[in-house]
């Protein structure tokens, strides 16, 4: 589903941040990416949206090989890649619906598909009651569910989330990893970046743990805890 192959990522400052990475992650996994800070997590797991690029190396998810996607076919990799960051990023002029319908518009989907979903994706992360309230309105964990609810709008077979509990108090992230699992065993293979050892080591995935811009383990139910 997901492979690299030989990746390096070296930024225009100079910095490399990925440094001969090889990696391969089949569709309906759960996959942790722990690592300390700069170890290149967030630059490993931009590669896969293509929100970076590598300098050197190939990237596949499912068909597309990313190094070869021209920017105007990025908006069908998005179709299958959904992605929640730790701070939200809700467009905060839109209500709760059309921050989800958006993403959805944006791929050109009819108006009576695209309502019919947005209320089923509410449903699942449980806000469907707070369709008509803003972001600025909402706990930092329901912002939270509508980010997801937006990741996921458009079925995605991946969901990346970048430190989605990193804002939220232990209770909070609870519930937040509680519908990321729903969301896996729906199929959807969600790789997940995180620093809530207590998540790693109680609920138990695969873990890539990543040290200067390497693959410094990668263990099936493995603990948090790395080298360094
Ligand atoms: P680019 O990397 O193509 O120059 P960006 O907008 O990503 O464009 O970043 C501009 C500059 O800011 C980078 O060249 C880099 O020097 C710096 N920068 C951005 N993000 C980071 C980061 N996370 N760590 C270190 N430097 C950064
Ligand atoms: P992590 O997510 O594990 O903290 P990152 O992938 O954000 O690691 O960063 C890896 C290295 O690359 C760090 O040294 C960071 O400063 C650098 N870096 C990240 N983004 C940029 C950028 N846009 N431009 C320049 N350097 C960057």
């Amino acid at each position: 589903m997901i492979e690299m192959s030989n990746v390096y990522k070296k930024y225009s400052n100079g910095i490399t941040a990925i440094n001969g990475l090889d990696v391969r992650i089949e569709q309906g996994e759960f996959v942790y990416v722990v690592g300390p800070s700069g170890a290149g997590k967030s630059t490993f797991i931009k590669m896969i949206y293509r929100e970076e690029l590598p300098t050197k190396g190939t990237v596949k998810v499912g068909e597309f090989e990313l190094e070869n996607l021209k920017p105007k076919k990025i908006p069908y990799l998005r179709r299958h890649v959904g992605v929640v960051f730790q701070d939200f990023k809700l467009l905060p002029r839109l209500t709760v619906y059309e921050n989800v319908a958006y993403a959805m518009q944006v791929l050109e989907k009819n108006p009576k598909q695209i309502q019919k979903r947005v209320l089923e994706v509410l449903d699942l992360v449980g806000l469907k009651h707070k369709v008509r309230m803003f972001p600025n309105e909402l706990s930092g964990g329901e912002q939270q569910r509508i980010a997801i609810a937006r990741a996921i709008a458009n079925m995605p077979r991946v969901l990346i989330a970048d430190e989605p509990t990193g804002n939220l108090d232990p209770e909070t992230a609870w519930g937040i990893m509680e519908l990321l699992e729903q969301i896996n065993n729906q199929g959807t293979t969600i790789i997940m970046a995180t620093h809530n050892s207590e998540i790693v080591n109680r609920v138990r995935h695969r873990v890539l743990a990543v040290e200067n811009g390497r693959i410094a383990r990668d263990q099936e139910g493995g603990e948090y805890g790395y080298e360094i």
